[in-house]
Parts: structure tokens; C-alpha cells; sequence
């Protein structure tokens, strides 16, 4: 009798053991896979390429930013990148003889923390970017994407919102002209940018090698359905517009040519 009672907890200590061990195996696979759909299949980020001979693409990291010359020295970005200390803009704008104090406006496409980290770096800027997004960038409120649920509030890298767009604005910084649309989906309050013709998707989008684009990655996206409903609004905005598209850059992936792949997703994706 005794040696019937010493083996139930070996086998249940077993038990536990085998459905940990499979809890890691799954969290392994998961990561894996979440792995690929982020990194896996795109069309790489060109540092350096300046878009219809004027937004310079600058890469901090996995992520870009967009140095826009606004005249006489002074600059716009397109989002601000992941690092706080923003030393990959910093370098290039020390490039054109410019430091920090150059930059005088700055768009969000999306509060998401790794667009609007490097923010602070550059004091005389006017952060402009939609009200949907106002609290998740202070670090007030949880993205409400997967892994936005999953990991709470920005800490470290917040900004506040102090210049609200409204859908459709046209915004003059010295000789650039900015219009704004809103196209919620990847965030409520994500926003794309037409300025010289090239149209700044933010994440709403990623490009693929052959030249086409894809919905952003679900996991960091709040509605992928939402999302592709907004950018057909924004696609048949710009036909009615007919705003001259020479580019379409993505946040994470290569640039493309023409608002033909906008087009073609579109027809694709619409419901
Ligand atoms: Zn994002």
C-alpha cells in the first residue's frame, strides 16, 4: 500500500512537467511564428533613399523615419523613430549642417511607441498627429492591439499631442505642404501624410518584394477589417482629389512606385 501512494505524485509531478513542458513548446511556436509575420517576406527598408527627390529615408533600426527640408535649413519628420535619443536622425541632419534645433514640425502617423520615442530629442518641434492616439502616445492609455492588451501602457516612450489634425487638414511648414487623412484601423488614430507626392502610409500597410502590399501585422494592429475599410475611403479620396502619388513609403518596409499597389490592395481586400 505504501508503495502505491509514492508513485500517484511522481506520475502527477510528471503530469505537470509534460503540460509545462508543451505550454513553452507552444510559446516557442507562437514567437516563432509572430517572428515571421513581422519580419519575414518584406521588401527591405532602403537607408538613405529620398523619395521623389525629396522625404530622406532614415532607418533607426527596424523602423524609418522621413527627413522632410522644409527651406532655408529647417526640416519636417514623419514620425520620430524608436530611439530616444534619436542619434540616427541626429547624424544625418549633422550631414546637411543642421542640428536638432532644425527640426520644426513633426506628423505621427500612429502613437505606437516605436514612431514616437525620439520625439523629445528635438525641443522647437510642434508634434502634430490625430486625437484618437493622443492618450496612448502620453503613456495614458493601452494600445488596443493584441500585444498592445497583452503588454498595458507605453512607459518610457511617450510624447504628448499638442497640435490635434483634423481629417482632410491642409498644414503649411514653411515651402512643405502636408495633407492629412485619418485612416483608423492599425490605431484609432492613425493618420497618412501626402506631402510632395509621396504618400506616408505609416504602418496601415507593408510592401512585399514583388511589389505588392499587405495588411500590417494583426498581433500590432487594433482591426485589420477596419483598416482596409479606411483605406479604400482614402484610396477613392485621392482618385475624387486626383492627387498626383508618385510613392507610397511604408514605416517598416521599402518604398513603392505610383498608387497603383494602393489601388490593387484595395480592389483586393474590399468586402
Ligand atoms: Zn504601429
Amino acid at each position: 500500500m505504501k508503495q502505491q501512494k509514492s508513485r500517484r505524485p511522481r506520475s502527477t509531478i510528471r503530469r505537470v512537467f509534460q503540460v509545462f513542458a508543451g505550454l513553452v513548446l507552444l510559446m516557442l511556436i507562437g514567437l516563432v511564428a509572430l517572428f515571421a509575420s513581422v519580419f519575414i517576406g518584406n521588401r527591405q527598408l532602403e537607408d538613405g533613399a529620398v523619395l521623389n527627390g525629396h522625404g530622406v529615408t532614415v532607418n533607426d533600426g527596424y523602423v524609418a523615419v522621413f527627413l522632410l527640408p522644409t527651406g532655408e535649413g529647417k526640416f519636417a519628420l514623419i514620425d520620430c523613430g524608436n530611439d530616444p535619443e534619436a542619434h540616427a536622425l541626429k547624424a544625418v541632419l549633422a550631414q546637411k549642417g543642421a542640428t536638432e534645433a532644425a527640426v520644426e514640425a513633426i506628423f505621427l502617423t500612429h502613437g505606437h511607441p516605436d514612431h514616437i520615442a525620439g520625439c523629445n530629442a528635438f525641443p522647437k518641434a510642434v508634434v502634430y498627429g490625430f486625437a484618437e492616439d493622443a492618450k496612448m502616445a502620453k503613456g495614458e492609455e493601452a494600445s488596443q492591439s493584441p500585444m498592445g492588451r497583452l503588454v498595458g501602457k507605453q512607459k518610457a516612450k511617450t510624447v504628448e499631442i499638442k497640435n490635434r489634425i483634423e481629417d482632410g487638414s491642409e498644414i503649411q511648414v514653411g515651402d512643405l505642404s502636408v495633407r492629412a487623412y485619418r485612416v483608423p484601423g492599425h490605431t484609432q488614430g492613425s493618420g497618412v501624410y501626402l506631402a510632395r507626392g509621396v504618400l506616408y502610409l505609416g504602418d496601415t500597410l507593408k510592401s512585399k518584394p514583388d511589389g505588392t502590399l499587405a495588411d500590417a501585422p494583426w498581433m500590432f494592429s487594433d482591426n485589420l477589417t477596419q483598416n482596409d475599410a479606411s483605406l479604400k475611403g482614402l484610396a477613392e479620396r485621392l482618385d475624387r482629389e486626383q492627387a498626383d502619388v508618385k510613392i507610397l513609403a511604408l514605416s517598416h518596409t521599402g518604398a513603392l512606385e505610383g498608387i497603383g499597389p494602393l489601388k490593387t490592395f484595395v480592389e483586393q481586400h474590399s468586402l
